[in-house]
């Protein structure tokens, strides 16, 4: 879309998303490897195209949320296990052979479901199982979990293949959720004993190695996020957003920039105005507190944010740069995925989900080492 003529490009450094499994992957127990989370199409950044690059680093599973997203990513993906989070319904239970994908069971319902589909085909079939170690969301009891232990039938029908759980609070090392949800978790998982286990993502796998199991479910990390809420990134960029100028107009001092007019030149001005606004994922929560980057130098948004437009005030930037046409980063060396979100007064996932259709996506690298 649009690929021909791009107002605004997102290059995804795929060697750096591979480069960012790696470096998960080495500080990873013996024995534990590490899958990809690539929902909501990749982070917003291109499932396929991701996934193929981790899938040249060594990554072997894949997990989405939805099981449109599977049936879409099977096609990138020939190889490669792909597992369905929200869960199968009786109605597209088939898909999943179809397709070889392999669904997380999160309720009693899922897991009937999911055992009448089996039986009617007459073989086991695999499923992963979610437990709710104490975030409410998906997944069955301990409780539920002792239940479906006992039964011979679910037993004979479903080859269980992992046992995971969700963490509510891992990007907080101190918090004492962590540990509560890791002991339900433990005493859960020890109904199915011989069944992998999966507890951390990106964040989880920094609780240590007693949170890696089998398997860790890192997402954000692969793709830059810091998973460590007070500690520098260990993780590399990978992304650039940049979006061009389309005029540029000197003003003098009092003069009102956008809608609401909530912003006034306080001196004489010159201001860009750049093709990118809300409907691209440049969330409106940045009018007049966002920056873009010029050459090593920040400049502040002025104005609300548009749908499709936003302003920069570019007083004192040389001329050359601030031209109509050229590119500013919205994202770059200077403004973090995470730095953004702040400013947005958000988190770094809404920020590279957001990030709208108009944008080009731009892939260098091939994830090969
Ligand atoms: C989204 C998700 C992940 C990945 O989380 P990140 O914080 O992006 O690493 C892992 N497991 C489950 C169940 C998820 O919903």
């Amino acid at each position: 879309m649009n690929a021909h003529f791009p107002e605004a490009i997102l290059t995804v450094d795929l060697n750096a998303i591979a480069g960012n499994w790696r470096f998960l992957s080495a500080r990873l127990k013996p024995g534990c490897r590490a899958a990809a989370v690539v929902k909501a199409d990749g982070y917003g950044l291109g499932a396929s195209q991701v996934s193929r690059a981790l899938q040249q680093a060594g990554c072997a599973r894949f997990f989405v949320a939805t099981l449109e997203e599977a049936i879409s990513l099977r096609a990138a993906l020939p190889q490669g296990e792909i597992l369905v989070m929200n869960g199968p319904e009786a109605i597209s239970a088939a898909e999943y052979p179809r397709y070889r994908l392999m669904p997380v069971l999160n309720s009693l319902e899922q897991a009937e479901a999911w055992r009448q589909f089996a039986a009617r085909k007459g073989g086991p079939l695999a499923a992963a199982l979610q437990i709710d170690s104490g975030m409410s969301r998906l997944g069955i009891s301990p409780a539920e979990a002792t239940e479906l232990a006992g039964q011979a039938d679910f037993a004979k029908a479903v080859e269980l293949k992992l046992v995971m759980s969700h963490l509510a609070c891992s990007d907080r090392h101190d918090h004492p959720l962590n540990r509560q949800q890791w002991q339900i978790f433990n005493q859960a998982r020890s109904l199915f004993p011989a069944v992998e286990a999966s507890l951390a993502s990106s964040s989880g796998i920094f609780l240590g190695p007693d949170f890696h199991y089998d398997w860790v479910r890192p997402g954000a990390a692969l793709f830059g996020v810091n998973p460590l809420r007070e500690a520098p990134n260990p993780m590399a960029q990978v992304l650039r957003l940049q979006a061009k100028i389309l005029q540029v107009r000197d003003v003098d001092e009092g003069i009102a920039v956008g809608y609401g007019a909530s912003h006034r030149t306080s001196g004489p001005a010159r201001l860009a105005t750049v093709a990118m606004g809300y409907a691209d994922g440049l969330l409106r929560t940045l009018s007049n507190r966002g920056h873009g980057q010029i050459g090593d130098k920040l400049v502040p948004m002025v104005g609300r944010v548009s749908m499709d437009l936003t302003v920069f005030d570019v007083t004192g930037m040389p001329a050359a740069e601030t031209a109509p046409g050229r590119m500013i980063d919205l994202i770059g060396s200077l403004i973090t995925v995470d730095k953004l979100a702040k400013e947005a007064g958000t988190i770094g996932y809404e920020i590279l989900t957001a990030l709208g259709p108009r944008i080009h996506r731009h892939y260098v690298g091939s994830g090969a080492a």
